[in-house]
């Protein structure tokens, strides 16, 4: 792993023009690989120095360029510039993966054990190549191209080989795609079926582009769920909780271990928990039984005195609706 501002501890003057100065950062950096690769074992050096290099002609020092080819971009730390905290990581298989546009495998990076892992985002067939993005897939094939330049990749997939320009609008959703669960969730103007709708044709989308590996995929499963949850399905709910548990390479990916059993209590406590089908009134009356049944009676009896609980109650049996 090396830092990727490692050229910051170099002084560069002023009249340098852009070319010169970046040509001084990638000298920094080669310096800075060499005595990394020198102080590797032996296996190691020789694993990193049999990788691919598509970097030889622009200035790139011959470990930079391995670098530039085959590293993975890794936050490690939380300071303000997010910078300082970026590193490139190589990895002896995973760096080996070709790139798709339409990618059946993504990366994560584990800061406790500081290590790679490499997970099927779709199911694969025996035999097929195993690939990773190595752009943005939002992106329109103009902006791929580019950036799949530098590692002479001309990519032939479908969406790139796609002159309707559909696909790139298709994938400019990806960052579109905005799940106002909450907003739905509570309002009596939206039908019930309008944001399961949303999602269903976000995921259909979504698959019909090969894009499973994206963390929109995996909101779009977290808001179906929520979406039976809303409805007091819970088995309906733990089949979403399921496919959504298993994209552990979503950037936002949290444990749905509670939503896997319908029967789990996860459900009762959930904030959304039957508010497309419980008036106000229902939903006070069934928080009060839970904190009843889970912190016992004297903490019922404390909510049941606290100014929020006299508002809640009056304005649930004015309004005797869900919608806030
Ligand atoms: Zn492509």
């Amino acid at each position: 792993m090396s830092p990727s501002g490692g050229a910051r501890l170099v002084h560069i003057p002023n009249s340098f023009t852009w070319p010169q100065a970046h040509q001084v950062m990638l000298d920094e950096h080669e310096r800075f690989l060499s005595m990394m690769v020198d102080r590797m074992v032996p296996e190691r050096r020789e694993a990193f120095l049999k990788l691919a290099n598509s970097h030889r002609e622009d200035g790139s020092g011959p470990y930079m360029g391995i670098m530039r080819t085959n590293s993975f971009g890794v936050r490690v730390g939380n300071s303000e510039n997010i910078l300082e905290d970026m590193y490139g990581a190589v990895c002896d298989d995973i760096s080996r993966v070709n790139h798709s546009c339409s990618p059946n495998t993504s990366t994560k990076f584990d800061k406790h054990s500081f290590s790679f892992s490499l997970f099927a985002c779709r199911d694969i067939a025996e035999g097929e190549e195993l690939t990773v993005a190595y752009c943005i897939l939002s992106d329109g094939e103009g902006a791929r191209a580019e950036k799949l330049l530098p590692y002479g990749i001309a990519c032939k997939c479908l969406s790139c080989a796609d002159t309707t320009g559909e696909s790139d609008v298709r994938r400019a959703t990806l960052d579109d795609f905005s799940l106002d669960i909450n907003e739905w969730a509570w309002s009596r103007t939206l039908l019930d079926d309008w944001m399961m709708n949303k999602c269903r044709e976000h995921l259909d989308l979504l698959r019909e582009e090969g894009l499973e590996a994206s963390d929109s995929y995996h909101a779009a499963l977290v808001a179906m769920m929520e979406c039976y949850i809303a409805f007091g399905d819970a088995k309906r709910a733990s089949r979403w909780a399921e496919r959504a548990h298993k994209c552990l390479w979503a950037s936002d990916y949290e444990s749905l271990e509670h939503f896997l059993d319908p029967e789990s209590v996860g459900y009762l406590t959930h904030p959304l928990w039957r508010v497309r089908v419980d008036t106000r009134l229902e939903m006070v009356m069934r928080r009060l039984l839970l904190i009843g049944k889970l912190a016992g009676r004297e903490k019922l009896e404390e909510a049941m005195a606290s100014p929020e609980f006299a508002l809640a109650f009056a304005a649930a049996r004015a309004e005797g609706s869900y919608d806030l």
